[in-house]
């Protein structure tokens, strides 16, 4: 299906116009059910939320002529009712004890970020691959909501911090969550790992939560925003020229170590392939090498909260600042921009132009300015 179609079938599910048999899979906005989450949002009085009765716009319009849309957010070319329903976004940990990760290599989007004590996590988004375990899920992070609200998903985390929770009561209903504290049957622990290494999550549990709890029925469900503009195949990206470059190592700690990330590139596949602290890094569920088909490192400035006692981090997620994409065999320097909390990421050459991805799964490492990197 060709960009024109995709704007049109975006454009009329944002009117509610119901595109005949994509309706049945999941394109019609449902009502609200379920108990709501206490305390949370209220359905009824959500703008976003169907009316009842709602015939579903003022006109409609022929069905798609074929079966595919591509990813939003990874570009790859998927049947239509997997990809017009709500994203759902994951907190992982990344500690060692939590390696390896399961659910990782059914990804479209991973941001990995630091959060206190020099350790990542990760926020990992999933919209039409179905992982049946992902974990393990970590808490909450106020700049974590700054990835995960611009593209409509629905964050699951166990708890978070107090900026976090601040955040979550003041952005309704924009930022979307699944608690584990208040909503607990969308999780489950593990017993051959510790606490809190070992709560799992899963696609159909989070999207059964989400359902529940009133997320599904807003109409912005059946629209994802681009997370990046993708081209329809890897022969038609036309990159900046750049750098040969086959291997990078990133160290999110100056002294190395275990939270070192290296991805060596893959001329015959034409992706990425991940380690950590020197070590190969596998999805367990699926037993496959976690991989990219772009990798961003996204320069952004992050401090230490004044009086935090954890001495957690604050990120200035808004605003813009540089980057380095990794892509196809080269690298080159970009630029990125977000005006508002709510706005979308968006990456352009440093001419200004956006950027062209290839289709594929796409890991943004966000770093602070200066961070150690290492190419050939
Ligand atoms: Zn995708």
């Amino acid at each position: 299906m060709n960009r024109g179609v995709v704007v049109l079938v975006v454009l009329c599910l944002l009117t509610g116009v119901v595109l005949g048999g994509v309706a049945a899979g999941g394109c019609r906005p449902q009502l609200a059910g379920g108990p709501g989450e206490p305390g949370g949002d209220s359905p009824g009085t959500d703008p976003e939320t169907t009316e009842p009765g709602d015939p579903g716009g003022p006109g409609t319009t022929e069905p798609p002529t074929e079966d595919t849309l591509p990813c939003p957010l990874c570009g790859e070319k998927v049947a239509e009712a997997a990809v017009l329903h709500r994203p759902l976004a994951v907190v992982i940990d990344n500690l060692a004890a939590a390696r390896p990760q399961s659910g990782l290599s059914d990804a479209c989007l991973v941001y990995e970020l630091l959060v206190e004590g020099g350790i990542t996590r990760f926020v990992v988004f999933f919209l039409h691959n179905e992982s049946a375990a992902i974990g393990p899920v970590r808490s909450l992070r106020p700049y974590f909501l700054d990835l995960t609200m611009p593209l409509g998903a629905v964050v699951a985390h166990s708890g978070g911090s107090p900026g976090a929770f601040k955040d979550l009561e003041d952005l309704k209903p924009t930022a979307m969550h699944i608690d584990e504290m208040s909503y607990s049957s969308a999780f489950w622990r593990s017993n051959t790992r510790r606490v809190p290494h070992n709560l799992y999550t899963g696609t159909s549990l989070l999207r059964e939560a989400s359902r529940s709890l009133g997320y599904e029925g807003r109409r912005l469900s059946t629209t994802t925003p681009l997370a990046f503009n993708f081209a329809p195949e890897p022969d038609k990206v036309a990159l900046p020229a750049g750098q040969s470059v086959t291997h990078l190592t990133l160290h999110y700690s100056a002294s190395g170590g275990g939270y070192s990330v290296t991805y060596d590139y893959d001329s015959d596949t034409g992706e990425w392939m991940r380690y950590v602290g020197g070590a190969a890094q596998a999805d367990p569920a699926t037993g496959r090498q976690l991989r990219a088909a772009t990798v961003i490192v996204q320069y952004v400035t992050s401090r230490v909260i004044t009086g935090d006692p954890e001495g957690r981090l604050e990120f200035s997620m808004t605003g813009s600042g540089d980057a380095t994409v990794f892509c196809q065999g080269r690298s080159f320097r970009a630029k990125w921009s977000k005006p508002a909390r709510t706005s979308v990421l968006s990456y352009t050459d440093l001419a200004g132009n956006p950027l062209t991805l290839p289709p594929g799964p796409v890991w943004v490492l966000v770093a602070s300015p200066g961070t150690w990197i290492e190419t050939q």
